[in-house]
């Protein structure tokens, strides 16, 4: 897709008209704040929004690449926030981590240390895989390919876990890395990362677990109580974790963090070069100038919250999930595909097409979330989703009827992201 030239912009604009004009141009957006959009946004409270919002602003100019030699404050936000990470995911003595600016950022970066383990311990260079269950997140596609890696997906056990044995077919002496998810995001149930743990250190072969999604919060889920599967460094064949503040940590974007077990690890994904006219530059990451405004706010959230604030947070998705799930199979003919662990639901029908009810519901003024195996709707659910739940769960009841009243179709609807 092209896009096309404008001459560059006289200026002179002051805020009052700018403010207009961007409210205008973003007329048409989502009402997210109304919970009708099922990805991109996350919400806690009121508080906590400000809270990291404030601290931002106010590291607003500051640059996280200058940490070590300029802002040292912001060096030591940042220690504390990953220290913090280290120790909700059980992590040993002698592990580390990287402040990220990204999910997709964390996961490649895991898996170039992971590839410059393989390389050092074989002295292969090329020929690679990793090996993934087919609900893994695309990012580790996006990795592998800028790494010349192939990637192999696993196909899921039919309760939509990954399957350990699946896995173990696919992986060989080539294969770098294996990942596992905590949750995975199309339908929200933690992957048996003990077993794949196990079979890690069998094969002698990297296991990565991405906890992109829900690793803030899923440890204070077990901590109120929920049984849902334990996934972190606990697990002796876990090498890497890759856990997003921005999602539900509640902090501000861009914000995520890479766990490595061994801080050798970290030294594999920093690249380090000396040859430019300014002498040596080292990275922990993929990027060089980061904001010092998200380590900024990521630290005051973190401490605005806490061990109380998260499981106040996780009580109550825990509950608004609960609603929905409840809502949701009390609908003739709808079903959830899997048993949240979080509050990422997934669910459909045996008997009529889901994508025919996300039509009707996106003309309702829901941006429908999709999978298309199973074929069903999705959601990724904050607290932005409470309100809306009773208004939700009308509209999606209006539609379901009205889908089965109009006899057998098929939506041309596709999927996406
Ligand atoms: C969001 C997500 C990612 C990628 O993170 P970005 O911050 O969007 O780059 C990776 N894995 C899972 C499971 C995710 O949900």
């Amino acid at each position: 897709m092209t896009i096309e030239r404008k001459p560059f912009p006289e200026g002179g604009q002051d805020w009052a008209e700018l403010e207009a004009r961007m409210d205008a141009l973003s007329h048409d957006d989502i009402d997210w704040s109304g919970g009708r959009s099922p990805l991109f946004v996350f919400f806690n409270d009121q508080a906590t929004y400000e809270v990291g919002k404030k601290a931002y602003a106010k590291f607003f100019t500051e640059n996280a690449l200058g940490r070590k030699r300029a802002f040292f404050g912001i060096a030591e936000m940042e220690r504390d926030v990953l220290g913090h990470g280290l120790d909700l995911f059980s992590a040993p003595d002698g592990a580390t981590g990287a402040f990220t600016s990204g999910g997709s950022e964390s996961i490649f970066l895991a898996m170039k240390a992971a590839r410059d383990a393989f390389r050092a311990r074989t002295g292969r260079k090329a020929g690679h895989n990793i090996v993934v269950a087919w609900s893994a997140h695309p990012a580790f596609d996006k990795a592998a390919d800028a790494m010349d890696i192939a990637l192999r997906r696993a196909p899921l056990a039919p309760d939509l876990l990954a399957d350990p044995a699946a896995m173990a077919d696919l992986a060989d002496e080539d294969t770098i890395a294996m990942v596992g998810s905590a949750p995975c995001f199309p339908h929200g149930i933690i992957d048996p990362i003990e077993a794949l743990s196990a079979l890690a250190l069998e094969r002698g072969i990297w296991l990565h677990v991405d906890a992109c999604v829900g690793g803030y919060i899923a440890p204070f889920f077990h901590r109120i109580g929920r049984d849902i599967p334990h996934f972190d460094f606990r697990f002796a064949g876990v090498r890497s974790i890759s856990a997003d503040l921005h999602k539900f940590g509640f902090c501000p974007k861009p914000a995520s963090t890479v766990y490595y077990r061994d801080a050798d690890d970290l030294a594999r994904a920093t690249f380090d070069s000396d040859d430019w006219p300014n002498g040596r530059f080292a990275t922990e990451t993929l990027v060089g100038t980061r904001p010092g405004g998200a380590v900024a706010a990521s630290w005051a959230v973190l401490n605005h919250l806490g061990e109380a604030g998260y499981r106040r947070a996780a009580r109550n998705l825990a509950e608004m999930t609960d609603a929905y799930v409840a809502g949701i199979e009390a609908i003739e003919g709808l079903r959830m595909w899997a048993r949240p662990d979080l509050s990422i639901i997934n669910f459909g029908s045996g008997e009529i097409d889901m994508f025919e009810v996300a039509e009707r519901m996106s003309a309702r003024g829901w941006l429908p979330g999709l999978t298309k195996q199973p074929r069903g709707m999705h959601a990724m659910m904050s607290m932005l989703h409470a309100p809306a739940r009773e208004t939700y769960l009308a509209d999606l009841s209006a539609c379901v009827d009205e889908v089965r009243k109009g006899g057998a179709s098929r939506s041309s609807l596709e999927a996406t992201y």
